[in-house]
């Protein structure tokens, strides 16, 4: 044939399968096939962020390390010395136990050999790694920074590693060594083993090269091996290296697989996830003949048209689809996002409902999303989300709609309602789906859910006016936390610019050192006499006047203003106490969100340092709120070890007090007002109160009263023997100035009182 003919032919082959794709486009392709396709290549790319994160944050840990080397110990002889330091080793095994999928981390001088590790058993023998790939390539290649290695098993331990390395340089740019990761690539194979979801999806971790670094299912054989051999039209498209949909034979059952590439954003290396062709055309017979007549069409076009640039033809079309799932689509979820949901509505209030229906909007929101995110990390709150969904898209029918609009919030469309009642059915029916706690990360999470809901016509003719109903409804649901669900009426208040404007206060009233502290004594029943302060923070608001805590700090605490309005009552109330009786205590609150924002430790060391008070003389209150996780335990303990008190505050107000009790060995239990005042009337707060103090006696913990305000309360506590009492009684809290008068009252009225004694004496 001449070559004229070829090119005839192969132009031919082209135009026929640009035209049978479109064919395909135009009929119902967006269907099944296109969400299979959306489904391949959103997990390729949530994939992909995964793995580049994982990497991502094992170069930061050698960046790291690497940055601790210091300038005079960058010249070569200095360089091994400072590897093989004792403190080195600690910063390495520090290093290498920072991340899970780190096996070992070891540093490597010019001439290969390593120097440093973290490894706990030396080797015998000086280990060169001159061979390596890595360092080969970092040895040789002035611009490369870092390199990925080969992957490898180990034999005695079978588990598969990769080396990442990244050079060091010495003060004048030249090669001094390398610092060299280990790993573990069975990490990221059980990643992808959670997304295998149905029968035939594989997902591969490959090397740009198309080396495979790991595999899933069935990693047994794949390691090592190569995903498509050089120099194939589909290996040229992963060297292209930008996301790519492809159907091939594949070597992992030689089956026909349609697979999703998605490179790294910053290695050289990508994620394939694909499933077989016949399985994703089961029950489309007639789609998967035309596809695969097509793609024959379009191979032979590719195979013989290369010259041309035909082949980005059917890459591009597959994309074009795929592009317009992921736009409309959460990755996360699969769920349609904002943008569809959007359009969605839109179409919902314009279809002419039959007469006599309606439709409903539920807008959902998971309650303190953030602190499950802050206290159990970002991959328990994305498994979260997802079992969200899936049982939210459960309690659903074929007809109605649901989306992920935002981060931790879901709209449902619920498409026609006949009655109200429904849309009642439905909100609680939403809301029980979410009694059962989910299991993330291994760990039960309780998951609430706040909804609010519109219906149209009656609240609303416009996408936009049905909005803010749900909307202003479902911030009416979260700010009262029985209720649950909120249907929209025009006379809910919306408290949100108040609260805004709350929220804008607050910061410029730390500013502008609107904040106080006022003191309330404590008063100690065995010594009868002051034991300390509790000092109560209040907001000197110019125009509303003083503002008590409980209406501010919750919002200083969401906003995370707590971090350094904390920090400031830690140092002021310190200093205050400097100007009391050495003999006296002082009491400051924490809020559990402090321990977020803050490294409460530091705060604390500096509010003693700067003050000169001794830790002795400190308590710090926190409540049952407060999540003891083992970081806060540790925080705690070390705060102990100073010197400082710990008190747990108004205990038997919680759920979990007593199992609260026994997970940190406080020094003090604060018995809530509420049970002191029932005292007197109620013989179960009595009841309660007496059983607190002997347990606090067992546990050798004190015991103060809060809430003191009858002489009657305070002999029904002298009787059970509480250790001190606060409250009105005593005296109620009051400014800095107005406590140093009342403690030097108390100190002259002491005074006398000896005088008296000693002058009795005296004359007797
Ligand atoms: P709390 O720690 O239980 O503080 C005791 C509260 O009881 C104070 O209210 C105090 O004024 C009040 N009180 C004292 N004696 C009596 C009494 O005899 N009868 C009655 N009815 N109440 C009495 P306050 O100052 O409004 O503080 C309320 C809460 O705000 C505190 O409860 C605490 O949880 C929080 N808070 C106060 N100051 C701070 C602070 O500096 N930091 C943090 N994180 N929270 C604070
Ligand atoms: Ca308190
Ligand atoms: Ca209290």
């Amino acid at each position: 044939m001449s070559a004229y003919l070829i090119l005839s032919l192969s132009i031919v082959a082209a135009a026929a399968a640009v035209f049978g794709a479109a064919l395909l486009f135009m009929r119902g392709y967006s269907g099944d096939l296109a969400r299979a396709e959306g489904d391949l290549t959103s997990l390729a790319l949530a994939l992909q962020e995964r793995t580049d994160e994982a990497l991502q944050s094992v170069e930061a840990v050698l960046r790291d390390v690497a940055g601790r080397i210091p300038q005079t110990c960058l010249n070569a002889n200095e360089f091994d010395a400072f590897a093989a330091s004792q403190a080195t080793k600690a910063v390495l095994v520090g290093a290498a136990h920072s991340l899970s999928q780190v096996v070992r981390i070891d540093l490597v001088n010019a001439r290969g050999r390593i120097v440093g590790t973290s490894n706990p058993h030396p080797a015998p023998e000086p280990i060169y790694l001159t061979d390596t790939s890595h360092y080969g390539a970092l040895s040789t290649d002035a611009s490369l920074i870092m390199s990925l290695g080969e992957p490898r098993r180990v034999q005695a331990t079978g588990r598969k590693i990769l080396p990442l390395a990244r050079k060091i340089k010495d003060t004048e740019g030249n090669f001094l060594g390398i610092i060299v990761s280990t790993i573990d690539l069975g990490h990221f194979e059980r990643i992808y083993e959670d997304h295998l979801k149905t029968r035939s999806l594989a997902i591969t971790l490959y090397r740009r090269d198309g080396v495979i670094l790991a595999h899933s299912p069935n990693a047994e054989r794949a390691i090592g091996r190569r995903i498509w051999t050089p120099n194939t039209p589909l290996q040229r498209m992963i060297a292209r290296h930008s996301p790519t949909l492809i159907r091939d034979v594949s070597w992992i059952d030689r089956k026909e697989r349609l697979i999703a590439l998605h490179p790294l954003a910053h290695y050289p290396a990508g994620i394939a996830v694909s499933r077989t062709v016949a399985e994703l055309m089961a029950g489309r017979r007639l789609e998967a003949r035309l596809i695969r007549l097509v793609a024959y069409i379009m191979d032979i076009a590719i195979g013989t048209t290369s010259l041309l640039g035909l082949r980005h033809v059917k890459t591009g079309i597959l994309r074009a689809a795929s592009e317009r799932y992921l736009s409309r689509h959460d990755i996360l979820t699969k769920l349609p996002n904002r943008l569809l949901f959007i359009e969605e509505l839109k179409r919902t209030s314009l279809t002419p409902q039959r007469s006599g229906t309606g439709f409903a909007l539920h807008l959902l929101d998971l309650d303190r999303f953030k602190d499950i995110n802050d206290n159990h990390g970002h991959s328990a709150g994305d498994e979260v989300i997802q079992i969200v969904a899936r049982r939210l898209r459960e309690r659903l029918r074929k007809s109605d709609f649901i989306a992920r609009i935002g981060g931790d919030e879901f709209a449902v469309i619920q498409r026609p309602i006949g009655s109200r009642q429904q849309a009642v059915d439905l909100a609680i029916a939403l809301q029980a789906a979410m009694k059962v706690p989910c299991t993330a990360n291994n760990r039960e999470v309780e998951v609430g859910l706040s909804i609010g809901v519109a219906t149209a016509p009656s609240d609303g003719k416009t996408p936009t006016e049905l909005m803010r109903a749900a909307d202003t409804a479902l911030y009416a649901a979260k700010s009262d936390p029985d209720s649950g669900y909120r249907f929209y009426d025009p006379n809910i208040k919306d408290t949100r610019a108040e609260r805004r404007a709350l929220e804008g206060a607050l910061k410029s009233a730390h500013d502008n050192r609107e904040f106080e502290l006022f003191y309330q004594p404590i008063l100690d029943l065995a010594a009868n006499q002051i034991w300390g302060c509790e000092a109560l923070v209040r907001w000197k608001h110019p125009t509303k006047g003083m503002i008590p805590p409980l209406e501010f700090i919750p919002t200083a605490e969401e906003t995370g203003l707590i971090g350094p309005i904390g920090d400031w009552i830690l140092e002021e109330a310190c200093s205050t106490a400097m100007t009391w009786d050495p003999s006296l205590k002082v009491a400051i609150n924490l809020s559990p969100v402090q321990f977020k924002r803050r490294d409460v430790f530091a705060s604390v060391k500096k509010a003693l340092a700067a003050s000169g008070l001794p830790a002795r003389r400190l308590v710090l209150e926190i409540t049952e709120s407060f999540k003891l996780t083992e970081e806060a335990t540790t925080t705690l303990k070390r705060l102990k070890a100073l010197g400082v008190s710990i008190a747990l505050d108004d205990f038997g107000t919680g759920y979990a007090s007593m199992s609260y009790l026994r997970s940190f060995p406080f020094d003090k239990i604060k018995i809530d007002q509420s049970f002191v005042r029932g005292m007197t009337g109620s013989p179960d707060s009595r009841a309660i109160v007496k059983a607190t103090i002997s347990l606090a006696n067992d546990l050798k913990m004190s015991t103060t009263a809060e809430g003191v305000e009858t002489e009657e309360q305070l002999n029904a506590l002298r009787l059970a023997g509480a250790s001190q009492v606060q409250g009105y009684l005593i005296a109620e809290p009051m400014s800095r100035e107005a406590i140093a008068a009342f403690l030097a009252e108390g100190r002259r009225a002491r005074q006398s009182e000896q005088d008296d004694m000693l002058g009795t004496r005296s004359r007797a």
